[in-house]
């Protein structure tokens, strides 16, 4: 390929098929440069939660961007104080009511371990450093969240670079870790916490972090409702905090404003991203307990910051787009059209390739098997999950590709949280079409497996 043949964009040019070329977006469609009209119903990756294209929150930015375009993160402006409050008064667990804006995901989470380490080296306890993460789990793409997430195939490539941290098993009732059946295990895979605690050395253990509803990386894994206070129990009992990942399922994606209060716990260190901006600007956060800052409070210590931590358009669209969800009351929309498209979902229940169709609000995953009954996958050569998401964009309808061993094959759906009926509809039916269009391409190829 040379020079004058490689695009400008993306950075590293496919063969094949070029990318989607995207004109503009609306509501919960995308607009291509080819006049096609395509339904998000990712919501990008999981993130236009308000949908696409509102002037207020363009507008919110604009002002922003004449009043001060940037000023370092410890400096207090009108943007950072008021999504601060709203967040705090508003939005966050009862207890949680600090906020350190980072700009993503995986700058917060990356923060999140600087702060449990630095609680406990504050607080005198410099022994406890491991932050213990699960199997089957997606926390970022630097280094250091690469090594606390349990996405194998992400990791791989980097391994040599990315710090090995302890694991606690996944909680994946369909094919239990510790192949028992809920609810005779009584939750036995949260007790295995316990072990890995106790076998690492308690005195050595900063913190626990876990996606309290998992994303893409597990296709979406759905706890029993028992699960997440006995974690909890286990982490205040050894003095390890407790970091839930939010930053997939926060902002009213499962149908409350955080995961977390399906279960009833309130975690030390929660973390947001995606959502909370709405995907209008970039813009993440860490936030904490009083309890957790308290010990660097005391001791004079300072959270290392980001240059674009809090930046006062970030702050300023979030504030909108916080506000609309309040407004259009649309986490509750998210747990009520959820509802709507998990019970259209039922046929698919059926089908003889889903092996469940799992989540809550609208984050749903749907993992697919050749067998049904043995829960055999597809062979990854056969790479059905591309091939699904390749269908249902023939078929106008943007899914999201999930899925790693041994949940090898999942879509995700995470559409923004205004879609109605037709929307529903259009999502259920292109994707049973889609299955069996992977599903027959697969086996006219002549099947791997
Ligand atoms: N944590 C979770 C649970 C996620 O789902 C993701 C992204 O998908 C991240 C962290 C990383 O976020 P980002 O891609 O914004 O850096």
């Amino acid at each position: 390929m040379t020079d004058a043949e490689t695009p400008a964009w993306p950075f590293l040019p496919r063969r094949g098929r070029p990318p989607m070329g995207i004109a503009r977006a609306e509501g919960a469609w995308l607009y291509t440069e080819d006049g096609r009209r395509i339904l998000d119903a990712a919501g990008g990756a999981i993130v236009a939660n308000i949908g696409h294209g509102r002037r207020e929150v363009a507008e919110a930015a604009a002002r922003a961007m004449e009043r001060v375009s940037y000023v370092v993160p410890p400096f207090v402006t009108e943007e950072r104080t008021r999504l601060a409050e709203r967040l705090r008064d508003r939005w966050l667990p009862p207890g949680v009511t600090r906020f350190f804006p980072t700009s993503g995901g995986s700058e917060s989470v990356d923060a999140a371990i600087r702060l449990a380490r630095q609680h406990h080296v504050s607080a005198g306890r410099a022994g406890r450093w491991k932050v213990i993460g699960r199997d089957l789990s997606y926390h970022g793409a630097t280094i250091a969240t690469l090594g606390l997430g349990g996405n194998t195939k992400r990791r791989q490539a980097f391994a040599p670079l990315v710090p090995e941290l302890p694991k606690a098993p996944a909680c994946y009732c369909l094919r239990c870790p510790l192949e028992k059946t809920y609810p005779d295990c009584r939750v036995a895979c949260a007790d295995a916490l316990e072990d890995v605690i106790r076998a690492e050395g308690p005195e050595t253990v900063a913190a626990f972090i876990l996606e309290p509803i998992g994303g893409s990386t597990g296709g979406v894994l759905d706890p029993p409702d028992d699960y997440l206070a006995r974690i909890a129990e286990i982490c205040r009992r050894y003095e390890v905090l407790l970091i839930a990942d939010e930053v997939m399922c926060g902002f009213g994606r499962t149908g409350k404003r955080f995961a977390v209060e399906h279960f009833g716990v309130t975690p030390d260190i929660l973390v947001g991203g995606k959502g909370l901006a709405g995907g209008y600007a970039p813009i993440g956060g860490v936030f904490a307990t009083d309890a957790v800052i308290e010990p660097l409070v005391e001791r004079g210590d300072d959270l290392m910051f980001f240059t674009f931590g809090g930046h006062p358009t970030s702050c300023a669209v979030a504030d909108c787009v916080l506000d609309i969800l309040e407004r259009e009351a649309l986490v509750e929309r998210a747990a009520a059209v959820g509802e709507q498209l998990r019970k259209r979902l039922a046929t698919l229940e059926q089908h003889p390739h889903v092996a469940e169709v799992r989540g809550r609000g609208l984050l749903l995953g749907i993992e697919l098997v050749r067998d049904r009954s043995t829960l055999e996958p597809f062979a990854p050569e056969d790479r059905l999950t591309q091939r699904v998401v390749g269908a249902g964009l023939r078929h106008g309808v943007f899914l999201y590709p999930g899925g790693t061993d041994p949940a090898r094959d999942a879509i995700v759906l995470g559409p923004p949280f205004i879609i109605g009926d037709e929307e529903v509809e259009m999502i259920a039916s292109v994707l049973e079409t889609a299955i069996d269009e992977g599903v027959a391409r697969v086996e006219q190829s002549g099947g791997a497996s």
